[in-house]
Parts: structure tokens; C-alpha cells; sequence
């Protein structure tokens, strides 16, 4: 008889806990999965992919107008956010159909619950224990929201997901991914959006130009920017929000949304008690074979706060699994990873900022930004900027920057590039393909004067 209950029981079916299953339970080991919430996870249920349905959604509203210069009359147009979170959720339910069905047809067993370790082979799920030779604890992440009196009627991605309808006035606190995804979507559909952030600059980590253009886009969009600002307090008054900020202004809001970052979901999931080493920001650390503290434990995705992307978690779980239960060991490689904020005009990146190249090489650094060829007839005042970082004594492309659009679909292309280590000599050797924007990464031949480093 069989040591214990399962080769393997993964907590979270998410991203990474499900990539991790399937192949896996593929590999012929007996695998059980729990989950509290929905299948699919953050990414499926709450994240990617809702989101980019409600920013392609929003996004009709620009092609509508840039049409106008086109051409075209439309009159008429109305957008209905019932009608939209429905299909969206339609999609979802779908989704999270075929999220189980692969984990079935990969002989895995699904259990409806909160998995909590009692001990290095043993998983709690409601009362019931199991026994498992490996635990992969891919819990996931979960939104956290700033202190101030009145944060309870704030909201996250979470609930903005889901609103039964759209606020008229909305503030959103923070300037990272999320709130920049959905200051778009909220202000492309009619919104009146402000977006309050503590720093001067948006996309904090993100290189300098990204930073300044995108918050000038943004701008000019219509969306308001309140630097250098955070607010003290919301009150509810009737239907709206009183929204007090630090020099005791006030203004009123329908929704106040806090995109303030994530925390990996650690608690109560019986691992510091079980002596899973947990870093000072609550997230499990593991070697690069995803293992943890504990030789039989291991962890995957955003639990563990490395990169929190969700291809990163799918990698880091087909790894885990090729190690494991194919006898085929596999680490990821960090460097390179190429990512996408689906702001409107979207930025996409790989590789090193400016600021961070600086660190370790000298620069020559190529820049652009030009009006995109769709916006010469339909007006709008929006450009798009490419930013290459150049390691002046290798040649070699340490990043590639662009703000604009299509730049996700743009840069995971050149991110094999980069990954292949290619130098600025082998993007001019490269043939653009005409016209496109995507052809000016391949045609900027003047590097920009030298400049001074920003503080
Ligand atoms: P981010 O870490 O990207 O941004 C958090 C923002 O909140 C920053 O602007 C930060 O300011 C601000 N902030 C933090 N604490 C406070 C506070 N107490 N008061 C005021 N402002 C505060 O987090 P997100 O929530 O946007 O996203 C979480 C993670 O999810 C991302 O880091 C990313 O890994 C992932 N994600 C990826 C997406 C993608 O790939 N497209 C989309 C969405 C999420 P400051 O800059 O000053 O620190």
C-alpha cells in the first residue's frame, strides 16, 4: 500500500498550482488539488483576464472617435457595464469549466475547500486530513488596502471587477499596474477619474521615460493625477464618499478604489506553525527548485513574491513538476522576463530600465516618439515612444521600453530577441516591415546626447 494518500497535493488552483497539477497528475502521480474560491485563481477569476476583457471593452470607445477622422459617422453609441460585466462573467464561468475539466482529464482529483498544512505530509481541508509525499502551497496573493478611517468603503480589483454599475467619479489610490489598468477602463467609458499617488511619478520601478510619458498620456486622456498626495480618510455621505485628503481638502467621490499592491495569502495556512521559513513580507521562500524550508514542501507564484506574474507562476509550476514527476530538473531564469501594464496607451517592457543598466554599464541609450500613423487622420494628440538601453561596450540590447499601442503584442517578440542576447548591431542588421510602429525598433540609428543619470 502507498505511503501516503497522494504523491502530490497542491493548495490553489491557480495559475501555477494548476500548471503544477496537470502535468504532474500527466506523469502518472496521484494528485489532489484544494481550493477555497473559484478555479483559475487570481489571473483567471480576478485578474488578467477580466481585466483585459474590460480594457478591450473600454478601448471601442477610441476607435469610435478615431474613426470620426476616418470617415465614419456614429451616432449614437452607448456602452451598457451590466451588459459588459455580464459577458465577462459568461466567460469566466466558462473558463473556470475548462480549468477543471483539464485538471480531470489529467487524472486529478478537485477538493472544494481551505487546505491547511498540519504537517510536512499532511493537508487539513475542512476537518478531513490527507496525506501527500509533496505539498505545493500556490495560495496566491490578495490586495491590501492602506489604513486610513473609513477603508472599509474602499474597494480593490476585487470588487471593481464587479460593480453593478459604473461610478461616475471615482479615485484610485496607487500607481502601479492596477490602478493605472483601470484608471483607463473607467475613464475610456465616461468616468471621471483621479488617481491619487504618493510619489511624483506613476509605475514606480518602471523605466524614467515609461514613468513621465505615460502620466503625460494619461493626462491628456482626461484622467487627473494627484501627485505627492494621499488621502487622510473617506466618508460615506448618502450615496457618494466624502474623500479628505492630507492638506484637509475635500472632494466627493461615487467610489474610492485602493490598488495599493498585493500580499502573498500566508496566513492561516498552518505554514509558519509547520516551520516554513516566511520572509518579512509574509511570502514563503523557496530555492530555486521551489522548495521550501521544509524538504517535502514547496511553493509556486505569488505565495512565494518573486516575480508576480502569472506566466512566472505557470513556469515556476511546469518546473516543479518536470523536476519532480518527470525526472526532468528545471529552474527558471529570472532575467529577461518580458511584461505588460494594460493602461490605455498600454507599456510594455523587457529588460533593464535606464536607471537600472546605469548600474552596472555604460549606456548609449535610442529613443522615439512619433505619432502613430492612425492619429495622422483621426487627430488625436497621442504618441508613442520606443526607448532602447544599449550596454555601450558589448552592443548587446539590455532593454527594450515602448509606450503605445500594441506595444504587448510589440515587445514579446523582441524579448526573444533579448533573451537571445542580441546586440544594436543585429537590431539595425533587421529588415523593418513597413509601415508599422513596430519597425522603428529596428530603425533608430542615432543614439540620443549623452545625459545626465535622473536622481
Ligand atoms: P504595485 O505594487 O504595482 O503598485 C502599488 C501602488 O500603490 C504604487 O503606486 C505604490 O506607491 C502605491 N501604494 C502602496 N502603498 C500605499 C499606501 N499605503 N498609500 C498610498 N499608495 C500606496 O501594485 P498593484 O496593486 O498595482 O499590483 C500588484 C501586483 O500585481 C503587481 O506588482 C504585479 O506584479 C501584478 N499585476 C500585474 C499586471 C500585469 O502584468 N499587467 C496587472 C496587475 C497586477 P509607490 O510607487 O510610492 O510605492
Amino acid at each position: 500500500m502507498a505511503k501516503f494518500d497522494y504523491d502530490l497535493i497542491t493548495i490553489g488552483a491557480g495559475s501555477g498550482g494548476v500548471r503544477a497539477s496537470r502535468l504532474a497528475g500527466k506523469y502518472g502521480a496521484r494528485v489532489a488539488v484544494i481550493e477555497e474560491s473559484r478555479y483559475g485563481g487570481t489571473c483567471v477569476m480576478r485578474g488578467c483576464v477580466p481585466k483585459k476583457l474590460l480594457v478591450i471593452g473600454a478601448h471601442f470607445a477610441q476607435h469610435f472617435e478615431d474613426a470620426i477622422g476616418f470617415g465614419w459617422s456614429l451616432q449614437g453609441a452607448t456602452h451598457d457595464w451590466a451588459k459588459m460585466i455580464a459577458a465577462k462573467d459568461k466567460e469566466l464561468e466558462r473558463l473556470e469549466g475548462v480549468y477543471k475539466r483539464i485538471l480531470r482529464d489529467a487524472g486529478v482529483t478537485l477538493i472544494d475547500g481551505r487546505g491547511v498544512v498540519a504537517d510536512a505530509h499532511t493537508v487539513e481541508v475542512d476537518g478531513k486530513r490527507m496525506t501527500a509525499e509533496k505539498i505545493l502551497v500556490a495560495a496566491g496573493g490578495w490586495p491590501v488596502t492602506p489604513d486610513f478611517p473609513g477603508h472599509e468603503h474602499v474597494i480593490t480589483s476585487n470588487e471593481a471587477l464587479d460593480l453593478k454599475q459604473r461610478p461616475k467619479r471615482i479615485f484610485i489610490v496607487g500607481g502601479g499596474y492596477i490602478a493605472v489598468e483601470f484608471a483607463g477602463i473607467f475613464n475610456a467609458l465616461g468616468s471621471e477619474v483621479t488617481l491619487v499617488i504618493r510619489s511624483g511619478q506613476l509605475l514606480r520601478g518602471f523605466d524614467q521615460d515609461v514613468r513621465a510619458i505615460l502620466g503625460e498620456e494619461l493626462e491628456k486622456k482626461g484622467i487627473k493625477i494627484r501627485r505627492d498626495c494621499i488621502i487622510r480618510s473617506v466618508e460615506k455621505k448618502g450615496a457618494a464618499y466624502s474623500v479628505m485628503f492630507d492638506l484637509g481638502e475635500e472632494q466627493i467621490a461615487d467610489c474610492v478604489m485602493a490598488a495599493t499592491g498585493r500580499a502573498p495569502n500566508t496566513a492561516k495556512l498552518g505554514l509558519k506553525e509547520n516551520d516554513v521559513k516566511l520572509n518579512s513580507k509574509g511570502a514563503v521562500v523557496v530555492d530555486e527548485w521551489n522548495r521550501s524550508s521544509v524538504e517535502s514542501i514547496f511553493a509556486v507564484g505569488d505565495i512565494t513574491d518573486r516575480v508576480n506574474l502569472t506566466p512566472v507562476a505557470i513556469n515556476e509550476g511546469r518546473m516543479f513538476a518536470e523536476t519532480f514527476f518527470n525526472k526532468k530538473p528545471m529552474t527558471l531564469d529570472y532575467n529577461n522576463i518580458a511584461s505588460a501594464v494594460f493602461s490605455q496607451p498600454p507599456v510594455s517592457v523587457v529588460g533593464l530600465s535606464e536607471e537600472e543598466a546605469r548600474k552596472n554599464h555604460n549606456v548609449r541609450l535610442f529613443i522615439t516618439r512619433f505619432r502613430a500613423m492612425k492619429h495622422t487622420l483621426s487627430g488625436r494628440d497621442e504618441r508613442t515612444m520606443m526607448k532602447l538601453v544599449v550596454d555601450k561596450a558589448t552592443d548587446k540590447v539590455l532593454g527594450c521600453h515602448m509606450v503605445g499601442d500594441d506595444a504587448p503584442e510589440i515587445i514579446q517578440g523582441l524579448a526573444v530577441a533579448l533573451k537571445c542576447g542580441a546586440t544594436k548591431a543585429q537590431f539595425d542588421a533587421t529588415v523593418g516591415i513597413h509601415p508599422t510602429a513596430a519597425e522603428e525598433f529596428v530603425t533608430m540609428r542615432d543614439p540620443v546626447p549623452e545625459r545626465e543619470p535622473e536622481a
